[in-house]
């Protein structure tokens, strides 16, 4: 079977032929760590997981890189307004490398929980300063960029007159020029639609480099050129992201890469397709911009209830990576069921009982669910093939059909490969607040003990003891109280 997925440059399914016979380089462009990640941080996430784990299904060694923005993202644009985590930092007194340091690691946990494996590289933008004033070098010594007061801007128009700008989005240089406002006069820029490469740094702006050009910083578009080229190589197999960075953010890093290289360094663009929460787009001023965490703990005045890790990434890829998503507590709550349905039929396969024929037909479930991943990973005709074989297990599993030993092991082992390896799918741990209220419950159960201890009740307080400890908690008596773990 060949993988198919869509490219977004070429905009059709084509075969994916990777460059190097067995191995993939694959490229997506991570999260601007100023903040908690949200549902729109999980789904990129959670598709191009998908796809490395199904790159490394098929057998390919990937190497997968995702990087961390953490100098450069501007509040309004490529261009204008103050770096997003210099503001935060600002505005909270920490260090800009505090800030990017604390919610980076807030990041991974909430990746953790989805069962978001981490990449092969996760280079930051602020570690590759030097390497990305080599890149603005090329394009400048290519004649596609332009200095201007300290600020180095990338020529589009001449670009365009050699190769293609818009190319990726569809969009035209005259459209785009007919609907950005009309340069002051007082601008360093030719035109509205160059865009920096490096910024000359403000006085109060405090993250900034010494370059050939200022003492400043790079642009958001260029990092992504610079880094995905440096562990890639000048020519690399996939290029992912979400939708919303298509333009001009992809657009400009095909731009910066054919500029400073004369070729295209990319063979796959892919775009997972955004989330709306109940039909509209997220956003902070919106008041529903929902974090990671906040669905985890069922803490936003949104949602009705908590919804676990396993929740959140079952809905995402109950939908295909293209499709846009609605969130609502509907949905999400349709997701919860069909997960424990699904996991459900998953255990009792384990445990089913082989009879020495087959009464029901099973065969094929592999190829199936193989085939529609290689159909530009639809993940939610995989998940419709599993729940048609849940039905088949309820009803050996009920008594009421038949399967040998042999049809049982090739279902555990399909049921494996796309539950754990494919689609990444675990077994609940429950989300935050089951686990607080268990942990809640067993500090009870304790106290209880140690209140019997006290009345010198030793009968209640050993089979407390001892219940526990047969269930694999080590308890451990305190002068003043009790610590316990499993
Ligand atoms: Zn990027």
């Amino acid at each position: 079977m060949e993988l198919v997925i869509y490219n977004t440059l070429s905009r059709k399914k084509e075969v994916f032929k990777p460059i190097h016979e067995g191995m993939v380089g694959m490229y997506v462009c991570g999260p601007t760590v100023y903040g908690d990640g949200h549902l729109g941080h999980a789904r990129p996430a959670i598709t191009f997981d998908t796809l490395y784990r199904y790159l490394m299904h098929l057998g390919y060694k990937v190497r997968y890189v995702r990087n961390i923005t953490d100098v450069g993202h501007l509040e309004h644009d490529a261009d204008e307004g103050e770096d997003k985590i210099a503001k935060k930092a600002r505005l909270e007194q920490l260090e800009p490398m505090e800030v990017v340091q604390y919610y980076t690691l807030r990041y991974h946990k909430a990746m953790e929980k989805l069962n978001v494996l981490p990449p092969s590289i996760e280079p930051h933008a602020s570690g590759h300063i030097i390497e990305q004033i080599e890149f603005v070098k090329r394009i400048l010594d290519a004649g596609f960029a332009y200095e201007s007061e300290g600020s180095v801007y990338f020529d589009v128009e001449k670009y365009n007159a050699k190769y293609h700008y818009g190319k990726l989005s569809g969009r035209n240089i005259d459209e785009l020029l007919e609907n950005t406002r009309e340069l002051d006069g007082q601008s360093e820029k030719r035109r509205s639609i160059d865009f920096a490469l490096w910024k000359k740094a403000a006085p109060e702006h405090i993250m900034h480099w010494p370059s050939p050009w200022s003492e400043g910083f790079p642009g958001w578009h260029l990092e992504c050129s610079t880094m995905g080229t440096k562990y890639l190589g000048e020519t690399f197999d996939i290029h992912g992201g979400g939708m919303d960075l298509m333009f001009p953010h992809h657009e400009c890093e095909i731009a910066q890469s054919v500029a400073a290289l004369g070729h295209e360094t990319v063979n796959y663009w892919m775009h997972n397709n955004m989330i709306t929460i109940n039909g509209q787009k997220m956003g902070k001023s919106l008041g529903n911009f929902i974090t990671l965490d906040e669905f985890f703990t069922g803490s936003h005045k949104l949602l009705t209830q908590a919804y676990s890790p396993m929740t959140i990434r079952f809905f995402i890829l109950q939908a295909h990576y293209r499709s846009t998503v609605d969130f609502s507590n509907e949905a999400l709550q349709a997701s919860e069921k069909g997960l424990a349905r699904l996991m459900e039929a998953y255990e009792r396969l384990n445990h089913l009982k082989a009879s020495a024929t087959s009464s029901v037909d099973v065969k094929g479930l592999r190829d199936r669910c193989e085939e529609a991943m290689c159909d530009d990973l639809n993940t939610p005709i995989v998940i419709s093939h599993l729940f048609d074989s849940a039905k088949n297990i309820n009803l050996v599993a009920d008594g009421k059909a038949t399967l040998s030993q042999e049809d049982i092991d090739e279902l555990k082992n399909t049921w494996k490969v796309m539950i754990e390896e494919v689609l990444g799918l675990k077994r609940d741990e429950g989300n935050d607040s089951t686990n607080d209220a268990y942990k809640q419950a067993i500090d009870l159960l304790l106290q209880i003990r140690l209140q019997a201890k006290q009345n010198k009740d030793w009968a209640t307080s050993d089979k407390i003891r001892d219940e526990l400890a047969k269930l694999g908690f080590i308890i451990k008596d305190k002068k003043d109280g009790f610590e316990w773990s499993i």
